[in-house]
């Protein structure tokens, strides 16, 4: 008998041909995911299989796997010869100790000598006898005990099923740059996308030595927690300081954040093109904040000219993001008190609808392409 952890996949069956690609990247994220654990991965007719790791690292290997899309859900439990002692003894070791339960069987293989009602009975029954602090209840029962009688001689029995991540193999529906900031946002919009299957990197501006040194590395941090889900990430971390105080000499100062944001699109693209990224990301929600009106977001995306953004908050309230960002392990390093670039030289009425000959016009003011040259020569580059 071995204890294995269960892995079933979602949606990959949906892709046809693609499938072996899809389950391949599948195979290859929970290997990065496990790296360094010992362990073994084998696939088996619709599922993944978990062995050869030692008991102490189980708790570990879950929270692990808890990150890698693509998961539907996970079971733990074992893996014995089909045979009726072998598997009544696994079994016993799944059922719990009081309260009610059901034996409930499937099975793959129709050479075995019983069928599936006949097995469960039979469990159920010496189960029954042999644990005396429990009941049968077929309708509702507290615990489950699952047999599941593979082709390949084997059977497999668990208790729980525990939901997985969800959604798609990262690396599977191409690489978006996230625009990151230190908020609470961005890192929550870049999980959402990675979960479809999208592999992400990342962009930071910042404005140092107006924004501080703690102000970049908590973005790392959050970088590297949105890592965990995406099987690593490059972060380009870009200064925007010159930039900010060219608009803030020469232009309407309600313009900053507004003038500052075109500025992030246009070096965004440029640094997307660079890392082969097919689409721009940010955590932006309608109407959150003055910037981010639909005029804002006008104003912003005019200066895109190929790619995409991708903006998938936009129809989510704070406290919706907020549980999100909880849920992903990013709140509590969001939430630390450092200033983004954007809050530097903020202006105390900052243009909310904004117009777009307005701020062509305080645009024209600025020599925009030298700019964006002289920040792209700010790149520094961080793998997490
Ligand atoms: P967040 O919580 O992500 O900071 P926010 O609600 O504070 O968002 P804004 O500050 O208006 O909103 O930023 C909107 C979006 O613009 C962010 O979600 C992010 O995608 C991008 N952004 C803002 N500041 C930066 C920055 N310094 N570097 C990179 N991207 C940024
Ligand atoms: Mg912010």
């Amino acid at each position: 008998m071995e204890k294995v952890i269960i892995i079933r996949y979602c949606e990959l069956h949906l892709k046809g041909k693609n499938r072996g690609f899809f389950e391949r990247l599948f195979a290859v994220n929970m290997e990065r995911a496990l790296k360094g654990i010992k362990h073994e991965i084998r696939r088996r007719s619709g599922r993944y299989l978990i062995e050869g790791f030692e008991d102490d690292d189980i708790e570990l290997i879950l929270s692990k796997l808890n990150k890698v899309f693509g998961i539907h859900t996970i079971s733990v439990g074992y893996k014995v010869k089909s045979d009726m002692g072998d598997i009544y003894l696994a079994a016993k070791l799944v059922c719990p100790a009081s309260g009610t339960f059901k034996v409930e069987t499937h099975r793959a293989d129709k050479n075995f000598p019983m069928n599936s009602m006949q097995i469960s009975a039979q469990i159920g029954g010496r189960l029954l006898d042999d644990i005396k602090g429990i009941s049968v209840d077929v309708h509702n029962p507290e615990h489950m005990v699952n047999i599941d009688v593979r082709e390949d001689g084997t059977s497999l029995i668990f208790g729980k099923f525990f939901k997985g991540a969800g959604g798609m193999p990262v690396g599977s529906a191409g690489k978006g740059l996230l625009l990151i900031s230190g908020g609470i946002d961005s890192p929550v919009a870049g999980h959402m996308i990675a979960k479809r299957g999208m592999s992400i990197d990342c962009v930071h501006f910042h404005s140092y030595p107006y924004t501080n040194m703690q102000a970049k590395e908590k973005v790392i941090d959050l970088a590297k927690i949105l890592s965990s889900y995406t099987c690593g990430t490059t972060l380009h971390i870009i200064k925007v300081t010159h930039i900010q105080e060219e608009i803030h000499k020469k232009c309407n100062s309600e313009y900053m954040v507004t003038l500052l944001r075109r500025f992030m699109m246009r070096i965004a693209e440029r640094i997307a093109q660079r890392c082969g990224a097919q689409c721009i990301i940010t955590g932006e929600s309608l109407g959150q904040v003055a910037s981010q009106t639909i005029e804002g977001m006008t104003s912003s995306n005019a200066v895109i000219e190929k790619l995409p953004v991708l903006r998938p908050l936009c129809g989510f309230d704070k406290n919706e993001i907020i549980e999100r960002s909880k849920d992903i392990g990013t709140y509590d390093t969001s939430i630390q008190p450092y200033e983004d670039c954007c809050t530097v030289f903020l202006p105390k009425h900052p243009v909310t609808k904004p117009k777009m000959e307005d701020v062509l016009a305080e645009e024209a003011k600025l020599d925009v392409q030298s700019l964006v040259d002289e920040a792209i020569g700010t790149l520094e580059i961080v793998k997490l």
